[in-house]
């Protein structure tokens, strides 16, 4: 149960969750006197600093990853539910602390204070998930063709698994990934975006007490540091499983230093989603939708929807309603309760979003709403829609900002067309009514995406299902379903219980 503390300041919360005012950068278990360049930590709402970090350097990650490597050889012998009895623990922390870790969240990210506590929430859902797959990592049996003789698959821990995670999920990506790692019977070596390090400090304290409790020092293990460090990790042999979600130009960073020495990779990358609305759709429940998903968390989710796709005869009305939603948005800071909508991560976001809008206006786009940075401190900016065309350069790419691109299309027909034809493909949407149009958007030949939602908008996954999308996406699935399988090592066991040694195939071999 979360515990809601009375001093709401930030210097209460900071201190709750033993943030410094400068912090160390790597830690095992116990935190390592990290002495790399500092890392100051802005709240994008006022662009003031909360705190900082000291980066680690190569030695403090080889510290770190010779530590999780060691840990390996006792955890993976520790029976996989008393692994999740030790993850049940973690989420229990997590719900004493989710009051603090969401405000914390907010602070530092800008999503808005039930976002971040949402995001908290997350992390307890998928312990609790973690913990029931700890009695389930089921393998199968299979008819051997050979008489007397036994197979079967077996699944095992596979090692210690890095976990590259993006700004805009400052906590619940590592925890879908460490959660279901630990279980699976590997230590997790996290680094996190340099845009949000307090965050991954505090829930690495969290980890910390539990496992100490627990006795089991350097499964959950972080490192805070430049570019190198990261690379370090990914060429890093000891760990088979890079786990990274980010921009696709990361991604294929990451692919061409894992795949060299066959390392797994789950990837997680940019998404270019779209909701498409049809003529018979029930427009109240869409203009919500397309609101919340396109507005929420600024715009900065990867299943934000990037183009509204809606039927002609429908535009004008959809337009013109969400203009008027688009208005009535609460901008400002994200830790006050009425805000809807916080600030971008940072000024260069700002920029991004700026320079994409001069550049659909280049291209013939037409801003129908929003389209200003707002004054004052903090990196405000107001929710945008721009009528555009589907071949429109800057519509194939994702501006990771709250920029809506209306697209009108004749039927269902152009609508799949149109939102499969972008490089990426995480998540999807059809509002409609009518069944046929719902089913051949769900079809072999519908939506060519990870995630493909109907009469619901394109973000807000629930854990338990599988995560993730194709093509530029990356093609990783985390979280739910058998996600699980990429943390293993899946083993095929033949046992001959016979005196005899037949070959299969009907080989002969008489020696
Ligand atoms: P980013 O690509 O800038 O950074 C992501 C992470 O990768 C950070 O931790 C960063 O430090 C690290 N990184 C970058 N280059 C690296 C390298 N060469 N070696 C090691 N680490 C490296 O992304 P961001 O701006 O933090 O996040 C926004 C992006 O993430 C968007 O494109 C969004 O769609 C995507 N995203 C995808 C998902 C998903 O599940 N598909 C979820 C969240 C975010």
């Amino acid at each position: 149960m979360s515990v809601p503390s009375a001093d709401h300041s930030v210097a209460a919360v900071l201190h709750r969750l033993g943030i410094h005012a400068v912090n160390h950068g790597a830690g095992t278990g116990r935190w390592i006197e990290t002495k790399g360049a500092e890392l100051v930590s802005k709240n994008p709402a006022t662009n003031e600093p909360i705190a900082a970090v000291r980066q680690a350097s190569a030695a403090d990650y080889e510290a770190v990853a010779a530590e999780a490597a060691r840990a390996f050889e006792t955890w993976r012998m520790v029976p996989a539910p008393k692994r999740g009895e030790v993850v049940r623990l973690l989420g229990n922390a997590l719900r004493a602390h989710k009051d603090d870790l969401g405000r914390l969240v907010s602070l530092e990210n800008g999503k808005i204070l039930s976002e971040g506590l949402g995001e908290v929430q997350e992390m307890i859902d998928i312990c609790d998930f973690a913990l029931g797959l700890s009695r389930q990592l089921y393998g199968m049996t299979m008819p051997s063709e050979r008489p007397l003789h036994r197979m079967y698959e077996q699944w095992q821990p596979l090692g210690p698994v890095g976990v590259v995670s993006a700004f805009n999920f400052p906590v619940a990506v590592w925890a879908w990934n460490a959660a279901i790692a630990a279980v699976c019977g590997d230590p997790v070596i996290w680094k996190p975006s340099s845009k949000v390090p307090l965050a991954a400090v505090a829930v690495q304290n969290i980890c910390d007490r539990v496992m100490a409790d627990a006795g089991f020092p350097g499964i959950f293990n972080l490192v805070i540091g430049p570019r190198e460090v990261g690379e370090r990790l990914l060429t890093d042999r000891r760990v088979p499983l890079i786990s990274a979600t980010g921009s696709c130009r990361m991604g294929k960073r990451i692919a061409e230093l894992v795949g060299p020495r066959f390392g797994r990779t789950i990837l997680e990358l940019g998404g270019n989603n779209a909701i498409i609305v049809l003529e018979d759709a029930d427009l109240d429940l869409a203009v919500r939708a397309v609101t919340f998903a396109a507005v929420g968390t600024a715009g900065q989710r990867c299943t934000t929807p990037r183009r509204l796709v809606v039927q002609k005869g429908v535009a004008r009305t959809m337009v013109a309603r969400l203009c008027g939603t688009y208005k009535s948005i609460r901008i400002g800071d994200p830790l006050l309760p009425d805000t809807l909508m916080g600030p971008l991560i940072d000024a260069g976001a700002v920029d991004e979003m700026m320079k994409a809008l001069e550049q659909a206006k280049a291209e013939g786009g037409e801003v129908v709403c929003g389209g200003k940075r707002l004054d004052g401190p903090g990196n405000f900016v107001e929710p945008t829609l721009v009528r555009a065309r589907p071949e429109m350069k800057i519509v194939q790419e994702e501006t990771f900002a709250p920029v809506l691109y209306v697209i009108e299309v004749a039927d269902v027909d152009e609508a799949i067309l149109v939102n499969n034809g972008v490089p990426q493909g995480l998540s999807s949407a059809i509002f409609t009514r009518d069944l046929l149009a719902a089913e051949k958007f769900l079809s072999a030949a519908g939506s060519d995406c990870g995630i493909a939602n109907v009469n619901i908008g394109t973000s807000g996954a629930e854990i338990g299902g599988a995560f993730g999308g194709e093509k530029d996406t990356g093609g990783g699935r985390e979280a739910g379903s058998d996600s699980w399988k990429m943390y293993m090592r899946r083993q095929t066991v033949t046992i001959n219980y016979s005196k005899e040694l037949p070959l299969a195939q009907g080989v002969r071999f008489e020696v």
